[in-house]
């Protein structure tokens, strides 16, 4: 399994950066896990668009599906849908690839492109969207994908991606938890943001500081620990360092461009 980072910026995006996007290959299959502001324009430059089989959404936060929105336009404007008319010339099919989102997701992306000056529908007509649930199971060609729900501003879901060679677990934005520690047990490569300096002083957690992401890598006893969702204007080697304090496994930082195997 290979997995590009498209865009690890947290919700305002680094210089010439994108926010949360990553691609997932396996043996033909073709996978984008999260779709954020800027992730769109990252993924033409390493892949045709059309060559993505399955879009996974791990929350409704802009910062994670917003570029689903150019995505679509894409998939429906392109001159390549809509050659020069010649005479005899076979009809173009366009692709529509599989989008899975969270419940709910449906009606509030119809907002969000109505609100826009798109058609309501126009995320739903350029894929093929279903609503999952946590307790789904997915088979997208080569990789089997499982959900845990974790704690979060709005309804967000870790996300297990396994493949011929391994798996890894995303843990998307979430506070500290122990029940994500728990679903990532073992993984191999450990994919979990470290968007704070400081934990959140009061109120409801919804995102770790390094030496948390650290923490939680060593629980899991996972194989190794990525670093996302970290802006550029903290310091990279302070934010590696801080996990590296409290995970022993091999830590790194996420970069735009960064190739993992698993
Ligand atoms: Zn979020
Ligand atoms: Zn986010």
């Amino acid at each position: 399994m290979r997995i590009t980072v498209l865009g690890k910026s947290p919700a305002w995006q680094d210089a010439g950066g994108a926010c949360s996007g990553y691609l997932v290959e396996e043996s033909g299959t073709c996978m984008l896990l999260d779709c954020g502001n800027g992730v769109f324009a990252k993924l033409r430059e390493v892949r045709d668009y059309v060559d993505v089989d399955a879009v996974i959404v791990s929350h409704l936060h802009a910062d994670h599906f917003f570029d689903l929105v150019p995505f679509a336009s894409a998939l429906t404007y392109a001159p390549r849908w809509h050659p020069a008319p010649v005479d005899g010339r076979p009809g173009v099919e366009v692709p529509r690839p599989a989008l899975h989102v969270p419940g709910g997701a449906a009606a509030a992306l119809r907002r969000v492109c109505a609100g826009g000056g798109m058609p309501a529908d126009h995320v739903e007509g350029a894929f093929a969207l279903r609503e999952y649930e946590a307790a789904d199971a997915l088979e997208i060609g080569a990789l089997r994908v499982r959900f845990h729900r974790v704690p979060h501003f709005v309804a967000t879901h870790a996300v297990e991606i396994a493949g011929a060679t391994g798996r890894m677990t995303f843990g998307a934005d979430h506070g500290p938890s122990a029940e994500l520690v728990e679903f990532a047990s073992g993984t191999d490569l450990l994919l979990l943001e470290a968007t704070l300096s400081q934990p959140e002083p009061a109120g409801e957690r919804g995102h770790l500081t390094p030496a948390e992401a650290g923490d939680h890598a060593a629980r899991a006893d996972a194989g190794r620990l990525v670093l996302t969702h970290i802006s550029d204007e903290l310091d990279q080697g302070w934010a590696r360092d801080q996990a590296a304090e409290a995970f022993s496994g091999p830590v790194e930082v996420a970069a735009e461009g960064a190739v993992f195997q698993v």
